[in-house]
């Protein structure tokens, strides 16, 4: 396993993170645990405003969907990025831990009239308005609230992104985003340009995630950029802001090759630059949405192996207290992941095993293939780059109860969400009279 951010092997032989051995901290907060490594998570952040801001005065905004909860939301401010929303759920808990409301991003394919409503009353710093009908109802709302709302333009660029089919968006046949090909962008822009409780500012694109062809982001900055190039000849507009999303890939596994964030800058920008200064039209400000770039590395889950299955000749499965409900990607979207045993780190690998999750589902099954010393139930698996889309897509299948979250730095672990308990499990649920136990 590729040690990330603070791991580190310690005198024990056991994994440790941020200074903490994960053996300990699985006996003390349980299993499975999320382990979110502070420092790791702040250098990412710091190298994206090195790069971005400091170098370009883009600007970097954290993708709350990725891994969010009130601690996070509070190192994403404290490191200066904005923070881009999907929901009224991520927007409340952004709201909750205090976060800067003009620094927030509103995204999201089909805003209900509720969630419009508390963004305009909290007063985000920007919606982004994913198709007309949104448009229309947020002329209205704006309205009704005596209120300006400053919106960016979703667009669909057309690019195919090489990445898996759920997670890429930049095609024409996509739920996201207004097309820049049949005219339908255009139309957006001018409908927008009339309107009186709207501002536009700027025109936005997201082209999917897990991206390591740097390319793809130059050719989308450049078709975002003579589209901009258009509306400014068609209706004498000047993009003022230009967000190209986020994507970045990570490492996961064998054969992930990610950009770095430097390249993946100057990538980006050097693209704008010229084709604005081939448009003739000023240089837009930039924004990047990075989220599992960020989170991804910086977070471990730690599990506790039970029940041991070899089938002779066929393959041996190793099953852990947790599964795809705390990590649904390998069952969504055959992602693949590394890991190790936290006890055992210093031993050299003994056998080929497959990691079974706990779930009544074939199909939940957390990594196949993986090299690993002799296994015994009660060591700790350990599963690197769990930090996006983990937590955050977390259920409870099977009424598995979610699992604690804790933050570790310095030899210091912070619990930062709480393990569900089984009485959490029913509260909402409500016993009809004719059905109570006489
Ligand atoms: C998901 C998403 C992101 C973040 O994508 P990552 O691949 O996690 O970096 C950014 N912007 C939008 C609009 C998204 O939907």
């Amino acid at each position: 396993m590729r040690l990330n951010g603070t791991m580190r092997v310690n005198k024990k032989g056991h994994l440790e993170i941020g200074g903490c051995d994960t053996v300990d901290l699985a006996g003390k907060f349980g299993t499975p645990l999320y382990v979110l490594d502070e420092d790791c998570f702040r250098d990412i952040c710091r190298d994206y405003n090195s790069s971005f801001t400091r170098k370009y005065n883009a600007e970097v905004i954290y993708a709350a969907k990725t891994l969010l909860n009130l601690a996070v939301c509070r190192m994403v401010d404290e490191e200066g990025l904005g923070l881009d929303v999907v929901s009224g759920g991520e927007l409340y808990t952004a709201l909750k831990a205090g976060f800067p409301e003009e620094r927030i991003y509103f995204h999201g394919n089909n805003k209900s009239p509720g969630e419009l409503d508390m963004a305009l009353k909290a007063g985000v710093g920007r919606f982004m308005v994913d198709n007309m009908y949104e448009l229309e109802l947020l002329e209205r709302l704006a309205g009704k609230c005596g209120q300006k709302a400053r919106v960016m333009l979703r667009l669909t660029p057309g690019v195919e992104a090489h990445t898996h089919e759920y997670i890429k968006t930049g095609q024409i046949d996509s739920k996201f985003g207004l097309v820049i090909e049949n005219g339908q962008a255009m139309q957006g822009v001018k409908r927008t340009l009339e309107m009186n409780n709207v501002e536009l500012k700027g025109l936005h694109c997201h082209i999917g995630s897990q991206i390591f062809e740097l390319s793809s982001y130059s050719y989308t900055a450049e078709v975002m950029m003579d589209f901009a190039g258009r509306v400014y000849r068609e209706t004498g507009y000047c993009v003022e802001e230009l967000d190209l999303g986020g994507g970045l890939g990570i490492y996961y596994a064998e054969g992930d090759r990610p950009g770095s964030v430097q390249d993946y800058a100057g990538i980006v920008m050097e693209a704008v630059l010229e084709k604005a200064a081939h448009c003739g039209i000023p240089v837009p400000k930039v924004l990047v949405e990075p989220g599992r770039s960020i989170s991804g590395p910086a977070g471990t889950t730690l599990y506790t192996l039970g029940a041991i299955k070899d089938i002779p000749g066929i393959r041996k499965f190793v099953a852990v207290d947790g599964g795809m409900c705390d990590n649904p990607r390998p069952a969504l979207y055959q992602a693949r992941y590394e890991a190790c045993l936290a006890n055992k780190v210093g031993e050299p690998p003994a056998e080929v095993v497959s990691v079974a999750g706990k779930c009544c589902e074939s199909g939940d099954m957390l990594i196949w293939n993986i090299e690993l010393p002799a296994a015994e139930p009660g060591d700790i698996l350990a599963v690197s780059c769990t930090g996006a889309y983990n937590y955050s897509m977390s259920m409870n299948y099977n009424r598995l109860p979610r699992p604690a979250m804790v933050l570790v730095n310095g030899g210091r672990a912070d619990l930062i969400t709480r393990r569900e308990s089984y009485e959490e499990l029913v509260k909402n649920d409500l016993m009809p009279e004719k059905l109570a136990k006489k």
